[in-house]
Order: structure tokens, then C-alpha cells, then sequence
């Protein structure tokens, strides 16, 4: 079974949602604003925020927790298809990291805010790893890749123990888990937060100041 995507998951807040104009991060142009309210369970509140310019095109989107905000790292145990069910929320600016499949995907321009599964985070990593091995230069490469591959497909099938971690400084991504005793939630020390790497990021703040702060690395 393939996870919904991003844009598939947006398809269901239709009607909860809300849209204003606003200043564009890139250009100073015009540009809409859209929030839409995204049920994950029942203690927490997320907002999917996007903003499309008018004058220059540009597209942002991004998960917003608006309980926490707080430098954060969840730690998920997955032992059977059940943990594989858990729902994983990444922001912008969270990094996801599976240390027993040397796995490892960081804030950056390439890596989009997404709602899915703790299998849906193992396809990605499938593709990811499928990608470097059509890539790949020498048999050496090829056979790392290919085993790599192998193992996710374990990991999809249930057939290996593994850690999950997703941490983010501005504590929007998480882990919701089908065993609440299977995870464990901690809050980062500045030092930690400082050394994730955020990537070149725009951050989007919801409510009434529209506020919308640009960073760079
Ligand atoms: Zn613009």
C-alpha cells in the first residue's frame, strides 16, 4: 500500500479552512494565504499553512503545531505492523533519522513538510535509496544501495525492529503513535536545537499578525 502524499492528505480539509492576502517572503508582492485545520488526534492542534504569490509563483507549505513549539524529539520504537501505522508529521524544518537503516532525511530544498505514516516515511527512504542505485558508478555503490534497499523492505514488512527520532527546534513536526508506551517525547536544550540543521527556511506564523519570517543558513 502506497501512503497518501502531501497533497493527497490537503485534499481532506476542504471546508475548514480559511484564506487571506499577505505580503510575499520573496518578491513583496501580493500573495494568499491559506490555514487549514488538520485532524490528528485529539490533543493536538496542527495547521497546514500555504502561501502562493501572484507575482513570482512562489508556493510554501508547511505544518504548524500550534500546542507545542518547543525544540522537540520524539523516539518511536517500532516492533510490529501496528508501529508501522503511526502517524508522522514533518515540518519544514524537522529531521527524521533511522539509525538502524542508516537512514537520515534533513531540513533542505528538496525536503517537503508532509503528513503520512511511519511506513510512508519507509517508501521515501525506498525511493531515495532505488534513486542513488540507478545512480550509482561502480558495483561497490550498486551493492550498498542494493542491500539498503533490502533492508527498508524488512522494515516495510515488519520484519525488523527499528527507532524512529524525528527532531525539530521549532517543535512543529511529531510522532503520534498507535502505543503511547512506545514512545518517548523530550524536550531539546538550546545546545541540542542549535545543532539541527534548519536548512534556508521561511517560517509561517498563523493568526491574526500573519507574521511571516524569512531565514537564512
Ligand atoms: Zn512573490
Amino acid at each position: 500500500m502506497k501512503p497518501k502524499s502531501f497533497s493527497q492528505a490537503s485534499n481532506h480539509f476542504e471546508g475548514d479552512f480559511t484564506e487571506a492576502e499577505t505580503i510575499c517572503p520573496s518578491c513583496g508582492g501580493k500573495a494568499k494565504i491559506t490555514q487549514a485545520h488538520v485532524d490528528v488526534a485529539f490533543f493536538y492542534e496542527v495547521l497546514l499553512v500555504t502561501v502562493k504569490c501572484e507575482k513570482c509563483n512562489l508556493k510554501l507549505s508547511d505544518v504548524i503545531n500550534m500546542k507545542f513549539g518547543k525544540p522537540v524529539r520524539f523516539t518511536l520504537q517500532v516492533k510490529d505492523l501496528k508501529d508501522l501505522t503511526s502517524k508522522v508529521i514533518r515540518s519544514a524544518t524537522s529531521t527524521i533519522r533511522i539509525p538502524e537503516l542508516n537512514a537520515l532525511l534533513e531540513p533542505g530544498p528538496a525536503a517537503q513538510p508532509f503528513i503520512t505514516n511511519v511506513e510512508g516515511v519507509l517508501y521515501r527512504f525506498l525511493d531515495a535509496a532505488q534513486t542513488l542505485k540507478n545512480w550509482s558508478t561502480t558495483p561497490q555503490q550498486a551493492k550498498k544501495c542494493q542491500q539498503a534497499i533490502q533492508s527498508i523492505q524488512m522494515a516495510i514488512e515488519g520484519r525488523m525492529n527499528f527507532t524512529i527520532i524525528l527532531e525539530d527546534p521549532f517543535g512543529n513536526g511529531m510522532i503520534i503513535p498507535q502505543n503511547q508506551e512506545k514512545i518517548k517525547i523530550e524536550e531539546l536544550s538550546e545546545e541540542e536545537a542549535s545543532k539541527l540543521k534548519t536548512g534556508s527556511y521561511i517560517i509561517l506564523r498563523p493568526g491574526k499578525a500573519r507574521e511571516i519570517l524569512r531565514q537564512e543558513d
